[in-house]
């Protein structure tokens, strides 16, 4: 499948919100997961590949000027405008992805494959804990959107500083908790800190933690082994790591995450 950037938003000076539209979204299926994700394909700036491109134009490419593939959560799907809404993390110059975002002219096209995603919050549970950071946005927002009147939240999100926080429109009752780099002594332990240090709303919870490879699983182990949590149906993932490329992160992710789940 592939789209075309119709605009682009600035939502803090690190999330860059793109809008696409038109391409073959006509036969795109959303998914009723709130962590819902495309594999988006960038395109190396010297490649001579263009979108649409199919797998026979492949074959004869050379290794460095293949699509580089990175997921990337759906904020939101508008069915009626078949318009895809997606936040990606402007982290500065280095990778495809987030330098793509922050160059994105209307007219760009990307080609993805996807839809995949697997949590959404459980309308059994008393209340819902989010944890994340800017990577994680589309997700969480989405989440909170999804929640109705009624329904209560706990979010816990790290951004640099508080002119990188952002809003997450919802219906329910949702505590958001602003953690911030720029003035923490240890921005990596910014949000295992805070989740340990919080008194949880009495109740059943359902738990979703995504962003940093070590700073999620920091949390991941404060809730098994601190909290005693069972956390079999909990949605807990690391989506990037720190001085990895995805490339690099993907080659290794599986058995490091064995690893540190047995280690608990
Ligand atoms: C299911 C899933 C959903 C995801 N959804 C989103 C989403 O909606 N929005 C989003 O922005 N990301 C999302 N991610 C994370 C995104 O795929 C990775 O961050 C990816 O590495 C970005 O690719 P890149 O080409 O920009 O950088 P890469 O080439 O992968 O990496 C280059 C350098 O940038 C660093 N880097 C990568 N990501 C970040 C970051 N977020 N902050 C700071 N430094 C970084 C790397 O550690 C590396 O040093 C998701 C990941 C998964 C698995």
């Amino acid at each position: 499948m592939y789209a075309e950037v119709r605009d682009i938003e600035s939502l803090s000076p690190s999330l860059v919100r793109v809008h696409l539209t038109g391409g073959t979204l006509d036969a795109f299926e959303g998914t009723p997961a709130t962590d819902g994700y495309i594999n988006a394909q960038f395109i190396p700036a010297d490649s001579p590949l263009s979108v649409p491109y199919g797998p026979e134009d492949l074959e004869t490419l050379d290794p460095e000027h293949r699509p580089r593939p990175r997921r990337f959560t759906i904020r939101r799907w508008d069915e009626a405008t078949r318009t895809l809404t997606i936040d990606f993390v402007a982290h500065g110059d280095s990778g495809y992805a987030g330098s793509w975002a922050q160059r994105a002219r209307p007219g760009d096209r990307l080609q993805f494959k996807g839809p995949g995603g697997s949590y959404r919050p459980a309308p059994e549970a008393d209340w819902h804990l989010l944890v994340g950071d800017e990577s994680a946005f589309g997700a969480i927002g989405a989440s909170l959107e999804a929640l109705m009147a009624g329904d209560r939240a706990l979010v816990f999100a790290v951004v640099d500083g508080p002119d990188h926080e952002i809003s997450f429109p919802s219906a329910a009752d949702v505590d958001i908790v602003w953690l911030h780099r720029r003035s923490a002594e240890a921005p990596e332990t910014l949000l295992v800190d805070a989740v340990a240090g919080t008194t949880f709303p009495a109740g059943s919870f359902d738990v979703f933690v995504h962003g940093e490879a070590d700073e999620t699983q920091a949390v991941r182990r404060h809730l098994a082994t601190e909290r005693g949590l069972d956390l079999t149906g909990a949605s807990i993932s690391p989506y990037w790591r720190r001085r990895f490329t995805d490339e690099d992160w993907r080659r290794i992710k599986r058995q490091w995450m064995a690893e540190q789940q047995a280690a608990v």
